[in-house]
């Protein structure tokens, strides 16, 4: 165990860990847009950042990827650290500046809501910090997804924007992403789904006779597991 300080208060901590997981682990809350505790740590937002020091040197470091060390003091809401967050919200507002969830964010740091810096397009909500595509890669596993182009015209979509023919629909790429960009709708009777350009049929609860998930979603566990189709046909309030 090694012991640190966060925000003036003293803490023990298992070497290894990263500043914003064990400032989490003591109630210290950092904000961040791209942090998600199945998904490796990447920095990609910079919203995380604090203020790390350790002797005489002080520098500002993203939390998600930073470990926690002997003697490290932290500071979490510097103005130092307040101004480089701020910098980062005033960006990410400038590349999306329709996104409810940055506004939100800035209107709670005391950021204008109108971009200081000049919108890269109207009416985009991505801010590129790949929580989609990592999630469909590294946990779903069938990487439908993927970045086009570069600079402000980077963008997620499907290989050649076209029809994903290894998307199974489950539409985890949509509850992970922080700012809503991802269009998932599931029709009123629940029968269908349709994301990324696809229509997914949804299978029916063979207990309650509820839609719980695209057939395609259940086909490719039943292939990946090598579970029976049928068993895989009962929602997860029924099993
Ligand atoms: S669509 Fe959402 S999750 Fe994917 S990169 Fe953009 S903001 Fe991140």
């Amino acid at each position: 165990m090694i012991n640190l300080t966060i925000d003036n208060k003293k803490i023990e901590a298992e070497a290894g860990r990263t500043v914003l997981e064990v400032a989490r682990e003591n109630g210290i809350v950092i904000p961040t847009l791209c942090d998600h505790e199945s998904l490796e740590p990447t920095g990609s937002c910079r919203l995380c950042v604090v203020e790390a020091k350790q002797g005489k040197r002080a520098r500002i470091v993203t939390s998600c990827l930073y470990p926690v060390a002997e003697g490290l003091t932290v500071d979490t809401k510097s103005e130092r650290v307040m101004n480089v967050r701020r910098l980062v919200l005033q960006l990410l507002l400038a590349r999306c500046p329709e996104s409810e969830q940055l506004r939100e964010m800035a209107a709670e740091m005391g950021v204008a809501p109108e971009p200081r810096f000049t919108p890269d397009k109207d009416n985009v909500k991505c801010i590129l910090c790949r929580m989609c595509v990592r999630t469909c890669e590294k946990i779903v596993g069938v990487s439908a997804i993927g970045f086009s182009y570069r600079g402000t015209e980077k963008n997620v979509c499907t290989p050649f924007q076209e029809e994903s023919s290894t998307c199974i629909g489950c539409g985890a790429c949509a509850y992970v992403c922080p700012t809503g960009h991802i269009e998932m709708e599931t029709s009123e009777k629940g029968d269908i789904r349709k994301i990324w350009g696809r229509t997914f049929k949804m299978q029916t609860c063979k207990v309650c006779g509820r839609y719980f998930a695209p057939e395609d979603q259940l086909a490719y566990i039943s292939r990946k597991a090598e579970i029976p189709a049928e068993d895989l046909a009962v929602c997860i309030s029924c099993r």
